[in-house]
């Protein structure tokens, strides 16, 4: 609630602090138990700064982060380390977040022996049944990353993550490095998964498609702030913040005749600098729709019913 992250700028000789990049200006969400909330936004709106704040590895500039009811924005690291367990990330590039130099089965079973769980044997099986439950097979325990294909990477990623049985995962791009034919397995296996473990899921992606596919609710930030979030099948019918609207006809679609009816929006000019946002709706500079009260005041992430909540003075209906 009310998440922040801002970096400071310093400069000059004494390295004074001179400004501020709001990656992240003030994001509330909840995601419910075994639920699928997606975050998406175009890069640098602050979506991963956001995971990596759940994750703690990065610390909030303000704000609070609730873990089943338990404040968590503050603990240390110390006090952070059990949690580990629970809250765990997939990281985006299967090619570099895995060692080359390690087997599978040591990296998959490194949170065994980091948390000092289990015998060497035990942890052989775990990591066994690990890679059977991620679709490669047990064989695989004493090959090398770079023998496997790039969908093949990823699984070995997840498999990791499962080591310690998570509640959370925060997944940040999970897809987005794999070929556009292995994204629908991968997508296909985190959603099986989370049928078979009722894990629950933040899934950070810039891609509308991938996050349509697996989620729940899904929440669409631009320059650090929230500005539509709305259950999946409502926010992909019925955008009603003009940004949701413009990513959203960016999307392919496959059917050409519903391609004919839908009207493509093309944003003008890039996303603003997060060290100098515009002032009022931070999207007033690219919207079509901007009137004057827009450049000066700032739209709040207002109820509109059905567990939508759309920040603009002049949202669709
Ligand atoms: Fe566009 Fe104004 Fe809504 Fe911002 S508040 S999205 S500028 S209409």
């Amino acid at each position: 609630t009310g998440l922040q992250k801002h970096f400071p700028v310093h400069a000059g000789l004494l390295r004074r602090q001179v400004a501020a990049v709001k990656a992240v200006d003030g994001v509330s969400f909840s995601v419910g138990k075994g639920e699928t909330l997606g975050l998406v936004g175009e890069s640098g709106c602050g979506k991963t700064t956001t995971g990596r704040m759940i994750m703690r590895l990065l610390e909030p500039t303000a704000g609070s982060i609730k873990f089943e009811g338990r404040e968590i924005s503050k603990l240390s690291q110390g006090q952070m380390r059990p949690l580990r367990r629970d809250i765990q990330m997939i990281f985006q590039d299967p090619y570099s977040s895995l060692n080359p130099r390690k087997t599978v089965g040591s990296i998959v079973g490194a949170p065994f022996h980091l948390q000092k769980i289990d015998t060497p044997q035990g942890v052989k099986k775990a990591v066994q049944e690990l890679l059977e439950l991620v679709g490669l097979s047990p064989e695989h325990y004493n090959r090398y990353p770079h023998e496997f294909s790039g969908g093949q990477r990823q699984r070995i990623g997840i498999a990791r993550t499962l080591a310690l049985k998570p509640k959370l995962i925060i997944a940040d791009e999970p897809v987005s490095a794999l070929d556009v034919s292995i994204q629908a397995q991968v997508v296909n296996l985190l959603e099986d998964l989370q049928n078979e473990l009722g894990l629950t899921y933040v899934v950070i992606a810039h891609d509308l498609s991938v996050v349509r596919h697996i989620s729940d609710r899904v929440g669409v930030m631009y320059l650090g702030r929230m500005v539509e979030i709305a259950d999946q099948a409502d926010l992909y019918t019925r955008p009603q913040h003009p940004y949701t609207k413009a990513l959203l006809s960016a999307v392919p679609i496959p059917d050409p005749a519903a391609r004919k009816d839908r009207e493509r929006i093309r944003l003008t000019g890039d996303v603003p600098s997060p060290l100098n946002p515009p002032a009022g709706c931070p999207f007033h500079p690219r919207c079509w729709k901007a009137q004057p009260k827009c450049a000066t005041e700032v739209p709040v992430l207002a109820d509109r019913g059905a567990g939508r909540s759309v920040a603009c003075h002049f949202p669709e209906n």
